[in-house]
């Protein structure tokens, strides 16, 4: 390995105090945007301080307004607020390292995250100063355990009560993932969830030895067994009376008709979110009691009509097939989910028909009646959003191409 000639160490030299460099920009560029966005929370929350009601209205109206501004959804906007605020009024040592470049975003993300349970300001502050320290010398990685070591120490309560806490925030996710798969994610107690892997272990196990020919993996089993009980089985400690084991999941998932008739290969998809595979898609179409054609034009996509029924329960599947989603900026809430909003108040006039009615989650129906955002719907399907501060957001519904859609209904052909 030959060493590097003097002119070759000048150049690396030059490049690496030019990184150095970069990356304290970069620092001092996010510092800034975290002081901003606290700005905009603080403006928010006082501006909630002083309103009638409707709790936090005028933080997701602010949220939704830089939102739209900065292409990303309102919920991440209205999260890094939440973020910023705390790193501006809780963290504010951290933020000024940030400022000069001194630790990395990463830095600060492990500092909030190790500290941000400490609740008094001053056992608060006596950890940010150590383990700034930390931070100046070592890598984001490196500086996990020692920021939750360092927490740990200042804290002023039990495991016990911050069990309590962290029980609050157990719920329930789905992520999807690639190949027509996704995960289904649990926050649990670690006691239920260790208890619910080891019985999923063991009924495995008893399937294996009851059946010798068994080819499952034991992942596999496991895996095939949690859905067979969640989607069949009856919480029996939550239902005294019978209702909720009555209540069946539903999916919605349309279908390419080529795919169906196994000329096609192209994906299914899980309405406004995933693409599964034709074969899934064909066994879930196989069981299903009605079926809906939608025919879409060949080049756009757009929906040009739904065969007709029931004119309340087409119009509602054609807007279905239409929106697919939230039609608010960015919002990937599913139409399953959705309000369908009339754009022109049905009180005033508003006609319930395909040119005015849209899906809108509740989140974005309550913005719109509660905030400053206005919205209007075009012949062309585009729905405009207006901003508190005048700026217009067009938006159009995914193109859907040429599908199938299930449905409780009668077969139409
Ligand atoms: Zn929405």
């Amino acid at each position: 390995m030959d060493l590097l000639t003097p002119d070759e160490a000048a150049v690396l030299d030059g490049v690496v105090t030019a990184l150095v460099e970069a990356r304290r920009g970069i620092a001092a560029f996010q510092a800034l945007e975290a002081s901003l966005l606290a700005s905009a929370m603080a403006l928010g929350v006082s501006r909630a301080d002083g309103s009638r009601g409707d709790g936090d209205m005028p933080v997701r109206e602010i949220a939704a307004e830089i939102a739209a501004a900065l292409r990303v959804s309102d919920r991440t906007v209205e999260r890094r607020l939440v973020e910023a605020q705390r790193l501006a009024t809780r963290f504010p040592a951290t933020l000024i390292a940030l400022t000069d470049g001194r630790v990395s975003r990463a830095h600060v993300d492990v500092i909030v995250a190790a500290g941000e349970r400490i609740e008094d300001a001053g056992a608060r502050a006596v950890f940010e100063q150590a383990v700034l320290v930390v931070a100046e010398r070592e890598s984001a990685s490196r500086l996990r355990p020692v920021a939750l070591l360092l927490a740990e120490r200042v804290m002023p309560t039990t495991l016990t009560e911050r069990h309590e806490s962290a029980r609050e925030e157990r719920r329930v996710e789905v992520q999807d993932l690639d190949d027509g798969m996704a995960q289904l994610l649990a926050v649990l107690p670690a006691a239920l969830a260790h208890g619910i892997r080891a019985r999923l272990s063991a009924m495995a196990t008893a399937v294996k030895d009851a059946d010798p020919a068994e080819s499952r993996s034991h992942d596999q089993l496991r895996a095939d067994l949690l859905s067979d009980l969640l989607l069949a089985g009856e919480p029996s400690g939550h239902d005294a009376d019978g209702q909720l084991g009555a209540i069946r999941a539903e999916v919605h998932v349309t279908v390419p008709v080529l795919s169906l008739a196994g000329v096609d290969s192209a994906p299914a998809v899980i309405e406004g979110s995933a693409p599964i595979d034709p074969d899934t898609a064909r066994v879930l179409c196989a069981g299903a009691p009605g079926w809906e054609r939608v025919l879409t034009h060949p080049v756009t996509g757009t929906v040009l009509a739904v065969d007709r029924y029931r004119p309340s329960a087409d119009l509602r599947r054609t807007l279905r097939a239409r929106d697919q989603r939230c039609r608010f900026p960015g919002c990937r809430v599913t139409a399953a989910h959705c309000d369908i909003d009339h754009v022109h108040d049905h009180a005033h006039g508003g006609a319930t028909a395909h040119d005015n009615l849209a899906h809108v989650c509740r989140r974005h129906h309550t913005l719109k009646h509660h905030s400053a955002w206005t919205v209007t719907l075009t012949a062309d399907r585009t729905m405009t959003w207006r901003s508190p501060t005048g700026r217009e957001y067009p938006e159009s519904p995914a193109p859907p191409g040429i599908a199938f859609t299930t449905d409780g209904d009668p077969p139409p052909f």
